[in-house]
């Protein structure tokens, strides 16, 4: 009887994987995390939680969500800075494999840095300071960890080389080609953009830090933070006075949002416009979705940065 109870716990206790026949169930929390899982995950396994249409910033857990937790194995997710409503659940259901992708950033920032003090995407503030963001985007003082702490991690490719190479060993799959493909990709693109790293643009929100760092390019500024917060009066009007000096040549607004707030600072300028999509809806979940985006992106970059006119 007790050796009987003793081989039920420890099954219990084992990854559901190890002891069923059936493939692990993935799931990834927004769609770009997604296009990285699809490296090493068929799209029968697979499945995304953020809905197309939103983001983390304005995403709040449904029933169905929950029961979509519950149902995964493995959650490859950005950490409970940029994904709060995760962390409960990590807490809660601790024999999940969680993949915090914010653990692998190279400086070795992650979300156990919020805890003192580095909240600088605590969406919840009403920090009027923000206004400033068009002026100092780098590392003013309420930007503690600056650029590093961006939670759009999915937009820095060596640490999902680095994710994905976890959640390919824990699968039993071989990580490489991902990492190759990424890195031929890398190479392409900075061949792309390096000639138009001094070339100024505006973002519509802070979720491209990682990127512009990589490729060292020159984003002036962003109409916010978090999209969120509006920016003020004073932004936009010194957007416009940078556009007008010809200190930016492209400004980017985001599909998940109305590009009514870029359409009233770029209005008569003749500015080029394009657009960026965070969430990488455009790209569909295939084994080369994730190199797919960069390049999507290099090419979005190229087209509005480069000088033909
Ligand atoms: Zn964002």
């Amino acid at each position: 009887m007790k050796i009987l109870r003793f081989c039920s716990l420890l099954a219990l206790s084992l990854p559901a994987f190890t002891v069923s026949a059936a493939e692990p169930r993935v799931l990834a929390s927004v769609h770009p995390l997604g296009l990285v899982a699809a490296s090493v995950v068929s799209a029968e396994q697979l499945s995304v939680l953020v809905p197309p249409g939103m983001t983390p910033h304005d995403f709040s857990l449904r029933p169905s969500d929950v029961e979509k937790i519950q149902a995964a194995d493995v959650i490859l997710w950005s950490g409970a800075e940029g994904e709060p409503y995760l962390a409960g659940f990590a807490k809660r259901w601790p024999d999940k494999q969680w993949i915090d992708v914010s653990a692998f950033a190279a400086d070795g920032h992650h979300d156990d840095d919020a805890q003192d003090g580095h909240d600088d995407h605590d969406h919840q503030r009403g920090d009027s300071h923000r206004d400033g963001d068009v002026h100092d985007h780098g590392d003013d003082a309420h930007d503690h960890a600056g650029h590093h702490h961006d939670p759009h991690w999915w937009l820095n490719p060596e640490q999902m080389v680095a994710a994905q190479r976890q959640l390919a060993q824990r699968l039993g799959r071989d990580p490489a080609p991902f990492a190759a493909a990424v890195e031929q990709q890398l190479a392409a693109s900075q061949q792309t953009l390096s000639p138009l790293r001094g070339r100024g643009f505006f973002v519509f929100h802070r979720a491209w830090d990682h990127w512009v760092e990589h490729f060292g390019l020159n984003q002036v500024g962003a109409f916010t933070l978090t999209p969120e917060q509006k920016p003020g009066l004073k932004t936009l009007q010194s957007m416009r006075t940078q556009i007008e000096q010809g200190n930016v040549v492209c400004v980017f607004s985001e599909p998940e949002f109305s590009p009514a707030l870029v359409e009233s600072v770029v209005r008569g300028t003749g500015v080029r416009r394009g657009e960026l999509d965070p969430m990488a809806l455009n790209i569909p979940l295939t084994v080369n979705g994730y190199p797919a985006f960069l390049s999507d992106l290099t090419q979005r970059f190229e087209t509005c940065l480069k000088n033909d006119r």
